[in-house]
């Protein structure tokens, strides 16, 4: 288990989720804790997430220290 920082389209609030990495590599759907949205995107230390929606696609920052096999392809 790990957790993931999201941060809400919605309400602006940052939340964390906690899943494997096999949950979260077949794409998680969080709910905001504050607002109950489901439009939350995934956030890193330095983001410009706001300006930017990644949607879908893999993203190779997940693949940590702990990423299983087949993560990176
Ligand atoms: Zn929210």
């Amino acid at each position: 288990m790990q957790s993931y920082d999201y941060l809400c389209q919605n309400c602006s609030k940052l939340f964390e989720v906690r899943a494997s990495i096999a949950e979260y590599s077949k794409g998680l759907k969080p709910t905001c804790p504050h607002c109950g949205s489901q439009r939350a995107i995934r956030t890193f230390t330095s983001v410009n997430v706001l300006t930017n929606r990644p949607r879908g696609g893999t993203m190779p920052l997940a693949c940590g220290p702990n990423a299983g096999p087949g993560c990176c392809g």
